[in-house]
């Protein structure tokens, strides 16, 4: 049971992708060889998501409109970096984790952006990148109606509990295994 007690929780670099890519593995043979130990997990993770797709067209109608004319746009690696609890949440999702093909400089363009714009959904997104809302596009979302801002307000800290609530369950369902063993 090597394998679970080398997690460490770690500052997740972009210019190690091979770390990174084995840390991946790691992470997800746990979920992948103990699904029934890790189902509190899985299941808060999906009610992450949930709550991100919730949230998901409120932010895009708003973003569609500062972010089309912006002249800094902010999609570069350094906002994009996932984080080891972005790992844990995208693995619990059992979704395919969106490694990049090479090492990354934080100053470039994210490697997820396009000409379409990101290729990702946005709960697939690291806490970071959907976390991050520029003065101008938190003064446009705050033109909406005090009740939908609101709503919108309360969902994404709702989200942001669950998403702790995820970690917890992952971290004492990893020390259990651990003593079980
Ligand atoms: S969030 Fe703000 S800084 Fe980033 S692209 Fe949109 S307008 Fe520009
Ligand atoms: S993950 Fe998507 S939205 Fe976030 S910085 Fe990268 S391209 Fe932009």
């Amino acid at each position: 049971m090597e394998k679970i007690t080398l997690i460490n929780k770690v500052e997740l670099l972009w210019d190690n992708i091979d770390e990174l890519r084995k840390l991946v593995e790691r992470i997800d043979s746990i979920f992948k060889n103990f699904p029934e130990v890790f189902k509190e997990t899985m299941l808060l993770a999906t009610q992450v998501k949930e709550l991100i797709i919730k949230i998901d067209p409120f932010v895009d109608i708003y973003s569609k409109k500062v972010c089309a004319t912006c002249s800094n746009i902010c999609c570069l690696n350094k906002n994009s970096r996932y984080e080891y609890d972005d790992l844990i949440y995208v693995l619990a999702l059992r979704e395919k984790f969106p490694l990049p093909p090479r090492n990354l400089k934080e100053k470039q363009p994210c490697y997820l952006l396009t000409k379409k714009g990101c290729k990702i959904p946005r709960y697939l997104r690291p806490l970071r990148c959907n976390w991050y809302f520029c003065k101008d596009l938190l003064e446009e979302m705050q033109t909406a109606h005090a009740r939908v801002f609101r709503e919108f307000s309360n969902t994404f800290n709702k989200m942001l509990y669950l998403r702790q609530q995820m970690l917890n369950s992952f971290f004492q369902l990893l020390s259990n295994l651990k003593s079980d063993i």
